[in-house]
């Protein structure tokens, strides 16, 4: 039932549609980043396969098999990017913004255990000393992979952070993982060759371990802050207070049950204007109005709902707990 209720409802607004598309612009279509993504995944896959296929060695295929990952996680981001832009439909009427704290967490997830893997081997090892393997042929592989990655991967943190993407930027993060490893590695074998101390290659291989467990955390707890819709940060709370306050400044008019969440690529906030009893509904709209035009120029990602109330009525003040 309330499905149909919500159909007839869009449809009865449709003339404010027009309205709506003007003050909220629609989100960006990042996917073309996640192709760049699997390009680069396909490309070290090839790079790192034909060359265990060439030399035969274990450590290149499972290395290779380390950027199959990287391909199932990039598929995952696209996905994710293709459904956080779909609008609005009858069963998800605030989008789907959210779609893409799944492949920042599952990113996460995967960073964490592939630190947890390179953490073990590494104790492993110092349990049973041995060489480091010889810098030759599989390790310039996985410098060039690396190179590859990182250029990728910078790219993608840096669109993460301009359009606030969560995926972008975990599969950014994931990718300079693959660095930090491969920087890991020559650091070990280049300390064991100057000391000859073979402890020091897996120490190395442990310290980059906790660097990249600390990222795939944080990658889990922000998406699962995002899916426990967290306030926006203060510096943006700053901001929707200070436009609130300008319109509070002359004394008539208030605001109560202010909440913002964070949702992807959107972000919602949800207020009561409360305005003198005598006021009429359209004057007090037009405020209102007024206050969210101001609130999106500070804040464009902002969907804002606003609720008017009387300002003397008691029961104005019963609602302000969710
Ligand atoms: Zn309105
Ligand atoms: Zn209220």
């Amino acid at each position: 039932m309330a499905r149909v209720t919500n159909v007839t409802s869009t449809e009865k607004a449709s003339p404010m549609r027009e309205t709506i598309a003007g003050r909220y612009a629609a989100p960006v279509d990042l996917s073309k980043f996640a192709w760049l993504s699997i390009a680069a995944a396909v490309v070290t896959i090839v790079l790192k396969s034909g060359a265990a296929w060439l030399t035969g060695s274990v450590g290149l295929l499972s290395d290779a098999l380390e950027s199959v990952v990287n391909l199932v996680a990039a598929i995952f981001a696209l996905v994710a990017l293709k459904v956080s832009i779909k609008p609005p439909d009858s069963n998800h009427p605030f989008g789907h913004s959210k779609a893409e704290y799944f492949s920042a967490a599952f990113e996460g997830i995967m960073i964490f255990v592939a630190a947890v893997v390179i953490i073990y081997s590494a104790v492993e090892r110092i349990l049973n000393p041995r060489m480091p393997e010889q810098l030759g042929f599989g390790l310039l592989i996985s410098v060039v992979a690396s190179l590859i990655n990182g250029g990728v991967g910078f790219l993608l943190i840096r669109a993460g952070k301009q359009r606030r993407s969560a995926t972008l930027s975990a599969d950014g993060r994931h990718l300079m993982t693959d660095v930090v490893t491969s920087v890991a590695v020559i650091i070990g074998v280049g300390l064991v060759a100057l000391t000859n101390l073979q402890v020091l290659d897996p120490i190395v291989a442990i310290l980059a371990g906790i660097n990249i467990l600390w990222t795939g955390w944080r990658l889990i707890r922000s998406s699962s802050e995002g899916l426990m819709d967290i306030a926006l940060p203060p510096e943006d709370e700053a901001k929707i207070e200070g436009v609130l306050d300008r319109f509070r400044a002359d004394g008539e008019i208030d605001f109560h049950a202010v909440r913002t969440r964070e949702s992807g690529n959107r972000r919602f906030m949800e207020m009561h204007v409360l305005v003198p009893d005598e006021w009429s509904v359209k004057r007090a709209h037009d405020l209102a109005e007024d206050v969210i035009d101001e609130l999106v120029k500070v804040e464009p990602d902002l969907r804002v709902s606003a609720h008017l109330e009387p300002k003397s009525d008691p029961r104005s003040y019963e609602d302000i707990d969710i």
